[in-house]
C-alpha cells in the first residue's frame, strides 16, 4: 500500500515492554491483535483501535534509540519523498505531525531546509500522530551533521525584468474587493455587502 514506506516495523520487544506504554490505554485484546506477528506488516491498516494504538506505539518509537537510527536509514533512502518547492532543489523531507492526537490530522512532510510543511505527493492515509509535532526537530538534534543549508536562492517577482514593489504584491483589501467586484461583475444596483467572500 502506497505509504507503507513512511512507517518503521515496531520490534515485538519494544511493544512488549510495559515501560514503552506508559499512559496509552488500551485493552488487553487489542493488544493481542498489535502482537500477533503478521500484523505490522499487513499495514494495509486494520482501522479502529490496533490501528490507533499501533500508531502510537509508532510515534513512541521513532523517538527511541533504535527507531530513530530506523528513521535515518529511511530519511538517507528518501522514502519520506521531497520538498515540492523549486529552489529546495529535491531537499529530502521527513514525516511531521500537525497534532499528538489522534485523528486530528494525515501526515505531513516537514523540509529541513525552507523548515516548511506539505502535503505527501502519494497522500498516504497514515495519521499524523503516528510520528507527531516534535519529531523532525528531535530527528536533527540527534543528527545535526545531516541538518542542510537554508536554500541559497529565492524567487523574485519580476516584470520585463524589474522587480515588484512590495505593495503590487499584496492582495487587494476586502473592502476595495468588494466594491471592485460591485462595479466590474454585478453593476450597480446588488450592494457590496451582499457578495459572498
Ligand atoms: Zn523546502
Amino acid at each position: 500500500m502506497i505509504g507503507n514506506e513512511f512507517v518503521c516495523r515496531v520490534p515485538i520487544d519494544f511493544i512488549e515492554n510495559k515501560f514503552n506504554l506508559t499512559g496509552l490505554e488500551y485493552l488487553k485484546d487489542t493488544m493481542n491483535v498489535v502482537l500477533e506477528p503478521l500484523f505490522d506488516r499487513s499495514v494495509a491498516w486494520v482501522s479502529g483501535y490496533e490501528e490507533k494504538l499501533y500508531g502510537m506505539i509508532h510515534a513512541r518509537y521513532i523517538m527511541s534509540a533504535r527507531g530513530v537510527e530506523d528513521m535515518r536509514l529511511k530519511y538517507l533512502m528518501g522514502d519520506f519523498g521531497s520538498c515540492p518547492k523549486f529552489y529546495c532543489k529535491g531537499q529530502k523531507a521527513l514525516p511531521v505531525g500537525l497534532s499528538d492526537k489522534w485523528g486530528q490530522s494525515k501526515v505531513k512532510i516537514y523540509c529541513p531546509s525552507c523548515k516548511d510543511v506539505f502535503r505527501p505527493k502519494y497522500r498516504p492515509k497514515l495519521d499524523g500522530a503516528m510520528f507527531g509535532t516534535s519529531f523532525p526537530h528531535l530527528f536533527f538534534m540527534q543528527f545535526p551533521m545531516l541538518r542542510p543549508q537554508p536554500p541559497v536562492e529565492k524567487y523574485v517577482p519580476r516584470i520585463h525584468g524589474f522587480r515588484l514593489h512590495e505593495s503590487a504584491l499584496m492582495p487587494l483589501e476586502s473592502s476595495e474587493t468588494s466594491s471592485e467586484t460591485s462595479t466590474e461583475d454585478i453593476g450597480s444596483t446588488s450592494s457590496p455587502s451582499s457578495c459572498p467572500n
